[in-house]
Order: structure tokens, then C-alpha cells, then sequence
């Protein structure tokens, strides 16, 4: 069996249940999977202690369902806080950033945070810096890279790792070489 075809059987399993336990074994490896093995924020590799992160914290669940959660517009499809609908595979760096967060102040704007399952990455980010720096390049985009604090210098921090990573050709994520934009390109 293929990893596609894996992960589908995996997903297609999951889905028969109402409800996803983040900390459930399989959950963690569907999610996993789906994601690509990376961070679903920064596309850090899976290092360490990496989290099940509910895209819209359960806290919240009721505003976002509600719409009153703005700028973020609840999504008709999104069946709940706890499934897999709602989990995104998030780095420890991106996760503590997070929070609570789902929307960040721009000056005079508020913008909702990136969604890994309803947004495209390369379309809100692009890599800066040899890939040393994520950049928003959308509103939703620099909020993000904001709010997460993306691009925290400090060796301990998500730059000092991201540079490890790629020191060791493990960053940009293979699958993510192809949003490389090349100066001059
Ligand atoms: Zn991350």
C-alpha cells in the first residue's frame, strides 16, 4: 500500500467517527501524514515535540459557529472542535505562539490567521533568505507570520532551528522546493 492510499484508509477509517481525540495514536499519525511530516504553519520538519493544534481552539468554538468570531468566517463543512477538520500538525514554536489566536491586528486592519485546511501555503508565504525567513505576502499572510512570530530570531528559537534544518538539507521540506522563487526568476 502506497502512503496516499494509506493515509486515505487511514482518513477514510477516522471520518466514520463524530469525534477525533488529538492525543489518540492514529489521529496523531493521520494528521501527521496529511501534513507531510511538516509543520502545517512553517513547514518545519517533524522534530521533537510536535502538537495536534485545533485551528480554531475549542474555547472559541461556539463564536466561530456563530460568525461572531470575525474576520474568521466559519466554514459550513467543519463538523467540530475536536476533528480532524479542525487539527493541523503544528510545531512546538508555532503552537505556543498561537495560543488562542485566531486573528491578528495590522495597523488598522484585522486579519484571521492562515488555515492549513481551507488556505494554500505558497499562496499566503513565500521563502526569504535562502529559506531562512517565511514572508506573508497576503494580509491573512504577514498576520500570520505576525502573530506566530515566524520569523523569532534566537538560536533556540523557530529562525535558530529553521537554519539548523537547512544546514542539514532537511528545509524547505522536499514538497515544498517547488515554491522556491529564485531572485531574477
Ligand atoms: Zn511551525
Amino acid at each position: 500500500m502506497s502512503q496516499p492510499e494509506y493515509l486515505a484508509a487511514l482518513l477514510e477509517e477516522l471520518l466514520g467517527r463524530g469525534q477525533h481525540d488529538p492525543h489518540d495514536a492514529t489521529v496523531r499519525r493521520a494528521v501527521r501524514l496529511r501534513a507531510r511530516d511538516g509543520c502545517e504553519y512553517c513547514l518545519l520538519p517533524t522534530a521533537g515535540q510536535v502538537h495536534v493544534d485545533h485551528i480554531i481552539p475549542p474555547a472559541l468554538w461556539d463564536r466561530y459557529t456563530s460568525g461572531r468570531l470575525r474576520p474568521v468566517v466559519p466554514a459550513p463543512d467543519r463538523r467540530g472542535p475536536d476533528h480532524l477538520g479542525n487539527f493541523a500538525w503544528c510545531c512546538a514554536f508555532c503552537n505556543t505562539a498561537k495560543g488562542q489566536q485566531v486573528a491578528h491586528r495590522i495597523a488598522s486592519r484585522t486579519y484571521r490567521l492562515f488555515d492549513p485546511r481551507y488556505d494554500s501555503w505558497s499562496e499566503h508565504f513565500v521563502f526569504a533568505h535562502n529559506c531562512l525567513f517565511i514572508v506573508g505576502i497576503t494580509g491573512i499572510g504577514r498576520a500570520t507570520e505576525q502573530a506566530l512570530g515566524l520569523n523569532t530570531p534566537g538560536l533556540d528559537g523557530p529562525l535558530g532551528t529553521r537554519h539548523d534544518a537547512i544546514l542539514v538539507g532537511r528545509y524547505p521540506p522536499y514538497w515544498a522546493r517547488q515554491w522556491l522563487v529564485w531572485p531574477g526568476a
